[in-house]
């Protein structure tokens, strides 16, 4: 997943370093996740190898390193998954819908702040 540019600032230095031992020391180029995603398409680990077609669609697998828990700050390796694009964005996907609700509610409370009583 590209990191989002609001989030650049928060992943250390290192993290080129970092996302690259993970994927490939640890997970030998191949999808770490077991079920996180939560899309059910595979059970046990998941079959996808980097930079080969993936199941399913059969375009290039992207290796990528997902935050568990969606801290790009914290790179404990416990915190960290090899994922393919497709368990990533699937992972993500809650988080995302949740960033969103709340983006919305402190939007309408500014708004309900500034604007004059009718
Ligand atoms: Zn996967
Ligand atoms: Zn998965």
């Amino acid at each position: 997943m590209p990191i989002r540019p609001e989030n650049r600032d928060r992943y250390p230095r290192d993290w080129p370093d970092i996302s690259r031992r993970i994927r490939f020391d640890r997970a030998g180029g191949r999808c770490e996740c077991e079920g996180e995603c939560g899309r059910h398409t595979h059970s046990g680990r998941c079959p996808n190898l980097h930079g080969e077609p993936a199941y399913g669609t059969g375009s290039r697998v992207i290796l990528t390193t997902a935050h568990l828990n969606h801290t790009p700050e914290d790179c404990d390796p416990e915190n960290l998954r090899a994922m393919c694009q497709g368990c990533h964005l699937h992972y993500d996907r809650e988080h995302h819908a949740e960033t969103a609700r709340r983006t919305r509610e402190s939007s309408l409370g500014l708004v309900s702040l500034f604007e004059e009583p009718r």
